[in-house]
């Protein structure tokens, strides 16, 4: 059966927990900000998707191999990233944070971690951020797989601090998470829809014009709403 039929659905990967990105409802559906993009586009242009989460080190590992068609994961794009995938246009601007643990006083800026430990997720942004603190200041790293897991780590104290895109942190503490955001966010990366490189460049067009369709018939404000207050 052609790619994109419901015989032979295109398989997206999304990261497992990211709310307000991807996360479970009660019926077990995935649902969120690019949960309901990717569906909203798959409907106005035509094509059937199954979702297959997956960690966001394994989504990029299994994009790579071709074991996937296209990852939507609150995922940055930049050059480096470039290099191995293809991104659609833009969908969200993003930048990553620093949280400390709700009773923490003491670290105030990044200076203040010189001598402390700090949670990254494998393979995002934030962690290669970390990384580049790292060249300046003495910092011990405890990785991590999922976003969940890694808040914990801080509110358990012990991991000093964690990076983590804005948004999603945002979201966490809004929802009861015991951490706070003593700085402001980086300057926003921005979000793409990917594909392994010279891989699936039907579906990317799809994305593309899908995207911009349900920009301009207001169903992408829509879902934004339903998951950020609009001031955000
Ligand atoms: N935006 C970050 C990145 O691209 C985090 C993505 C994620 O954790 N799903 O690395």
């Amino acid at each position: 059966a052609k790619k994109g039929t419901a015989q032979n659905p295109y398989i997206i990967t999304t990261d497992i927990t990211y709310p307000p990105f991807e996360f479970q409802n009660d019926k077990k559906e995935y649902v969120g900000i690019d949960a309901d993009i990717i569906n909203a586009i798959a409907k106005d242009q035509g094509f059937e998707i199954e979702f297959r989460p997956l960690n966001f080190s394994a989504g990029l590992q299994a994009l790579e191999a071709n074991q996937v068609d296209g990852m939507i994961s609150a995922m940055s794009i930049n050059p480096e990233r470039e290099e191995s995938f293809d991104f659609s246009d833009p969908y969200y601007e993003a930048g990553t944070v620093m949280a400390i643990s709700e009773n923490n006083k003491e670290i105030q800026s990044y200076d203040d971690l010189n001598g402390k430990t700090v949670a990254v997720k494998v393979g995002t942004t934030g962690a290669t951020f970390v990384e580049k603190l790292q060249e300046k200041y003495s910092i011990k790293v405890n990785q991590f797989e999922d976003s969940a897991t890694m808040y914990q780590d801080v509110v358990s104290g012990h991991s000093d601090a964690v990076f983590d895109d804005y948004p999603v942190m945002a979201y966490a503490i809004q929802q009861g998470l015991k951490l706070q955001l003593p700085l402001e966010p980086e300057k926003g990366d921005v979000y793409g829809f990917a594909v392994n490189k010279g891989q699936n460049a039907e579906l990317l067009d799809m994305f593309n014009t899908g995207l911009a369709n349900i920009k301009e018939d207001g169903t992408y404000d829509n879902i934004i709403d339903q998951y950020l207050d609009s001031d955000e």
